[in-house]
Formats: C-alpha cells, structure tokens, sequence
C-alpha cells in the first residue's frame, strides 16, 4: 500500500495528545504539534510495518516520551528500512529508542480516555487494534480495510490467524455504528463490515 494512504491519527484532551501509527518524517510531526499547540505523552503503533511506525522512534526520542508496540514486532522496526529507502524516507537507527511492549487489555490513555488493545495477529504477528467503547472508534490497523482485508504475504503474516483475528472480532458483536479507522484508505462503520464478514 502506498504510503501516503497510511492513516495516522491524533488523540487530544486539547494540549497533550496521543498519536497513533506515526507514520512519515518526524520533522513533519513537529512542525504539527507545534502548529496545533500540543505536546505529545505517548505514541501507539497498531502494528511494526514501516509505514506505521517510521517517525515513532524518532519522535519518542525528542519528546522523551514511551512508543508503544507488541513485542513480537520489534524484529519488523529494521527490516523496515529497505521501503524506507525506497520510498526515501529517513532510515530508523540500529540504537533505536526500544519500544515498550504492547499487550491486550484496558489503559488509559491521557486522562480520561479509555482504550481497550485486542490482540490482531495475522498481518503481522504482534498486530492489534485499538478500541474507544465511550466513542465507539476502532482502530483496525492492516487487519481489515473498507474493502477488504490485509496481506499475509509480509514477514510474520498468515491468512489463516489473520481470518481467526476477523473471527474473533466479529464475535465481539461490537455496535453496528462503531467507527472504524483503517490502516490505510477510507473510514467504514461496523454495521457495513459485519455484513460483509458475518
Ligand atoms: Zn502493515
């Protein structure tokens, strides 16, 4: 998928925010925060593709603040570096900052917004979604798309778990008006999805 189509997104209370997949050139961000007035606490990766994560590590190290992806992931964060050449992005460093480990369940994320991380493996082995119950907001990553689903042909991807991860989010029998926020293209709402997948 080509990299301008990555979504990213920012979660604000007004001067913090949260992003998620930081995606792009860290300089970039910057200029962003700045223009906005926010200063960033924390930084969530969906899954460890390089068009997902490629101003993370930078951008943790400037801030001074965590970034956050499942474990089994971390070995992606330099394999990455190739389509970063390729698409002529800066590299991530060897001695780049280590992400902490991202495992399901409830955190807060700034002070009153709650998210749920559902583990997603399939088109990564560490992907994950992120849910906001009160806001009824699905970040899908690269598991599902508007139109489809997402590649197992990268390292770690497998059709097979990716369609158990759809199965077990179905199952979930989330609100038909959830809003889902995909990896790449555009947004769709559960209701759609399920009747696609269901
Ligand atoms: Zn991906």
């Amino acid at each position: 998928m080509a990299p301008e189509f990555t979504n990213s997104l920012l979660v604000s209370d007004g001067a913090r925010c949260v992003i998620f997949d930081a995606w792009g050139r860290a300089d970039a961000w910057e200029k962003l925060l700045a223009r906005r007035g926010m200063r960033p606490v924390a930084i969530y990766a969906t899954h460890g593709h390089a068009d997902h994560i490629s101003a993370a590590p930078d951008l943790a190290a400037r801030y001074n603040i965590p970034w956050f992806l499942n474990q089994l992931d971390v070995p992606l964060v330099l394999w990455g570096n190739q389509i970063l050449d390729f698409w002529g992005l800066p590299r991530i460093a060897d001695d780049f900052v280590r992400p902490h480990d991202l495992r399901p369940g409830r955190v807060k994320i700034l002070d009153d917004i709650d998210m749920e991380i559902i583990a997603s493996p399939g088109h990564s082995l560490g992907g994950v979604m992120f849910y906001f119950p009160e806001y009824k907001i699905l970040l899908t990553g690269d598991t599902i798309f508007r139109d489809g689903v997402g590649r197992t042909d990268l390292p770690g991807g497998d059709e097979k778990v990716l369609r158990q991860s759809i199965a077990n989010l179905m199952a979930r029998d989330l609100p038909d008006d959830t809003h889902l926020i995909h990896g790449h293209g555009d947004d769709s709402i559960m209701g759609a999805v399920k009747s696609v997948f269901c």
